[in-house]
């Protein structure tokens, strides 16, 4: 997407090679232009898949993720990130290994919310690793949902998530994608 591969060359901060900051557009100020623009481009992507909802990963996929859900008229689901507790009946719950803050949290998903008659697609800002990405298909694999795919903002094509997700037989749409990264550099692909 032209429009997302622009703004992130003017404001976007490639710390060094692995971590693109995008905090006045993104994930600290939020361009709701943008944003909206981002949702309809996903929905458009997605629209004869027969999704019924959306489901994100806490925090910073709810913003594209609720633009994804208004676009296509359906419901939106945060996976939500709790500290580790007691198994609880009413959730399901995996851990999951945090790319920026190197620690594991755990994300947990109500049982009232996702059902086997749901069609979900995934949406988030980032794809890295893919380790949010698996720990939300795990979820919605315990409440025997079928996937649609997993969509995403911004993907470093340069590190194993998107090979982890397709090698599963997801389908990834990503907005931008990017080959390489340096301090003050950014390459799409
Ligand atoms: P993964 O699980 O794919 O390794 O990482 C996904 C999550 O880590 C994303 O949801 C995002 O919040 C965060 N993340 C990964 N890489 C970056 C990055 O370069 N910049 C920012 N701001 N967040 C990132």
């Amino acid at each position: 997407m032209k429009l997302l591969e622009a703004k992130i060359k003017e404001d976007g901060i490639a710390v060094n090679e692995h971590i693109l900051k995008v905090d006045s557009f993104i994930n600290h100020q939020v361009d709701p232009m943008l944003m909206q623009e981002m949702g309809r481009e996903i929905a458009e992507h997605f629209k004869d898949k027969g999704i019924t909802k959306i489901a994100t990963i806490e925090s910073s996929g709810i913003a594209p993720a609720l633009m994804t859900s208004i676009a296509m008229n359906v419901p939106m689901i945060i996976l939500k990130k709790q500290p580790s507790k007691i198994l609880n009946q009413d959730l399901y719950q995996t851990v999951v290994t945090s790319f920026t803050k190197e620690t594991n949290y755990e994300l947990t998903l109500s049982k009232k919310y996702i059902n086997e008659n749901d069609h979900v697609l995934i949406v988030d800002d980032f794809l890295a690793n893919g380790e949010a990405a698996t720990a939300a298909l795990r979820l919605l694999r315990m409440s025997h949902a079928t996937i649609a795919g997993f969509a995403v903002l911004i993907e470093k094509s340069f590190q194993p998530g998107h090979q982890k997700l397709t090698s599963q037989g997801i389908e990834v749409f990503a907005l931008a994608k990017i080959a390489k990264m340096a301090e003050n550099y950014i390459e799409f692909l």
